[in-house]
């Protein structure tokens, strides 16, 4: 007989944003010219200073367990960071954790805010592992649906919808992926409202912090009066810097909650890794011109393939305020399944992209577009989407299912 694996994992599956990168990567290791558009990792290198910084710790044999809470350099780089950008203040001793991603600054938050059955209120769409970690956690995710006709704005209306005595804590992303938006004052009024109300957690994950555009504004959530003592802020170095293959993130909150992340951290992964952590003290205190050229990049990315999205029949885009992400509306055309459109591009015109509905129900009938590829490529991946569009409409034209002149 076979060791059968624990019901919980079969309950959650794969991570559909990570299954398509690999799936991408074994494709191409085949032969195959795929446009990738699925993933989230940034096209950009780390800049040069923080490669340098992390390649010296490695060669200085900097290369050994450290602090679990996380080098005190790095925890004061990151209190300083927090005070001058976010407007928050936390003592680096008691109120900060350093974790190898911020993915796993998430899951500890998680595990250390939720018992069995406890219910999460999660904004939808919103990021996959949200739901998986809650789950992972005992708890049940409880979706909050957004409306892409009002830009995916959060408010007390919609969260008490879905809130009940078992409410332990709310997911918020902002920037958000996959939908683009950014909180603003209002709405995080709001929110912190909501939550004193009902006593909640808020989980903020802050990721993106650093990638906005236009008039949009990043407002940390933790940084509102009343909000700090309920508020775990999550944030990481893969995106603002390009360093995913760090794996370094970190969070901020009360210290009773950052010592029972604590317990997680220590138990599952003892400290994030000795020289990430070196090359993120340098990403934080050093120049940020890296930072500001890959957002303005984004940014340009970003006005381009939504123009261009708008363009073309039957697909509508909405604004993109933060991240790096489109998120376009393709349930007007004669393939309005998100997920069957996504496999069709894959599939015909080799174009990777990952179906809005991975991000929970309120993602049907979208494609989430990552922007980190060039703009030539991004260029062909909306021709692409056009071919494959195109191409519905006359089949359903001739196969009588859909009007022709829709
Ligand atoms: N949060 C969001 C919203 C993300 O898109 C990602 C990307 N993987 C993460 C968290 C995790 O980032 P990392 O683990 O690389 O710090
Ligand atoms: N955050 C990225 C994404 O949404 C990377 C993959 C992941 O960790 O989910 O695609």
């Amino acid at each position: 007989m076979s060791p059968r694996p624990a019901a919980r994992c079969a309950a959650i599956g794969s991570s559909p944003t990570v299954a398509l990168s690999d799936l991408v990567r074994e494709l191409r290791a085949r032969g195959a010219d795929v446009l990738d558009v699925g993933g989230g990792d940034p096209d950009f290198d780390a800049p040069a200073h923080v490669l340098e910084a992390t390649a010296r710790s490695v060669l200085a044999g900097f290369t050994h367990y450290t602090p679990s809470r996380g080098v005190p350099a790095l925890r004061a780089a990151v209190a300083e960071k927090l005070a001058a950008d976010n407007g928050i203040k936390v003592d680096p001793d008691h109120e900060v954790l350093v974790t190898p991603s911020s993915k796993h600054a998430l899951f500890a938050a998680l595990m250390a805010v939720l018992d069995p059955g406890d219910e999460v209120l999660l904004p939808t769409p919103s990021w996959v592992s949200y739901q998986a970690m809650a789950r992972l956690a005992g708890a049940t995710p409880v979706p909050v649906p957004l409306t892409a006709s009002d830009g995916f704005r959060i408010t007390a209306g919609r969260l008490a919808t879905a809130v009940t005595a078992r409410s332990r804590a709310l997911v918020l992303n902002t920037p958000n992926n996959p939908t683009g938006h950014v909180v603003d004052e209002r709405e995080a009024e709001e929110i912190v409202a909501f939550a004193g109300r009902h006593d909640l957690v808020v989980i903020v994950d802050e990721i993106y912090e650093k990638i906005v555009f236009g008039g949009a504004r990043h407002l940390s959530v933790a940084s509102l009066p009343g909000a700090a003592e309920r508020t775990i802020t999550v944030n990481g170095l893969s995106k603002a810097y390009a360093m995913p293959g760090w794996r370094l993130g970190y969070a901020a909150g009360p210290a009773e909650l950052v010592a029972a992340m604590l317990t997680v951290h220590q138990h599952t992964v003892a400290c994030a890794g000795s020289f990430a952590q070196q090359g993120a003290v340098a990403a934080l205190t050093g120049p940020q011109d890296a930072v500001t050229a890959m957002t303005a990049e984004y940014a340009a990315r970003a006005d381009a393939v939504v123009t261009a999205l708008n363009a073309l029949p039957d697909i509508t885009c909405g604004r993109v305020e933060g991240a790096f992400y489109a998120f376009p509306d393709i349930s007007a055309t004669a393939s309005p399944d998100c997920r069957e459109f996504a496999r069709r591009l894959l599939a015909e015109e080799s174009v990777a992209v990952t179906p809005g509905v991975a991000f929970g129900p309120g993602g049907q009938g979208h494609l989430r577009i990552s922007l980190t590829s060039s703009r030539p490529v991004l260029a062909e991946v909306v021709a692409r989407i056009a071919r494959v569009a195109q191409r519905d409409r006359r089949h359903a034209g001739v196969i009588g299912g859909a009007s022709p002149f829709r």
